[in-house]
């Protein structure tokens, strides 16, 4: 099995290519955040204690996310790999990913890096909110604040993954879509 983490700040384009290249290569796309807002809408345990930090623009705790990931290694059959959208987003995380592959003898073949400046950020989430409507999504106070989150515990990941020989970066801007996912697929040829 394959394992790739997408990783850049909020309104990379994570989850607008992710599609792309789990179904080029056969790998399951996870997104935590997809998870939780699922179990959120499912008024689950998890979802009810979730949902304030999600709103507030905050991390949920490193054990809940984790447990997740785990969860999903163990039960989703019947692809190469997985594509990791939102996971790791702190060390302590990066860290219980290599300790459960280790486990089962695998590893992190590759982190693919979309980056965009911060200015960038608060346009596209402005514009995602309208269409998507997530509550995270709706007051700049709350995008501020996901942005800190991601460059104080997120960012360090990118020294973490570099110094394991495992981080490759493209932009996620300029352009369309379509030529933002051929630019991010390009990268992917270069390390599968
Ligand atoms: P996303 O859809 O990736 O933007 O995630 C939405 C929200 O879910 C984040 O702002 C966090 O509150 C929470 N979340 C998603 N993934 C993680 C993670 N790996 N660790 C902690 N919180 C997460």
């Amino acid at each position: 099995m394959r394992y790739y983490i997408l990783f850049g700040p909020p309104g990379a384009g994570k989850g607008t290519h992710a599609g792309a290249i789990a179904s080029k290569y056969n790998l399951k796309h996870i997104s935590t955040g997809e998870l939780l807002r699922a179990e959120i809408a499912a008024g689950s345990e998890l979802g009810i204690q979730a949902k304030e930090l999600i709103a507030a623009g905050s991390l949920v705790p490193d054990e809940v996310v984790e447990g997740m990931i785990e969860n999903a290694f163990n039960t989703i059959k019947g692809v190469d790999g997985f594509l990791l959208d939102g996971f790791p987003r702190t060390l302590p995380q990066a860290e219980a990913l290599d300790a459960i592959l280790a486990k089962r003898g695998e590893k992190v073949d590759g982190v693919i890096s979309i980056m965009i400046p911060d200015s960038l950020v608060y346009e596209r989430i402005a514009g995602r909110a309208k269409i998507e409507g997530r509550a995270d999504d709706a007051s700049p106070e709350v995008i501020a604040h996901r942005i800190e989150t991601y460059h104080a515990q997120t960012e360090p990941l990118k020294e973490y993954y570099r110094n394991a020989g495992k981080y490759h970066e493209v932009n996620g801007y300029p352009g369309t879509i379509e030529q933002n996912r051929d630019r991010v697929l390009a990268l992917v040829d270069t390390i599968w």
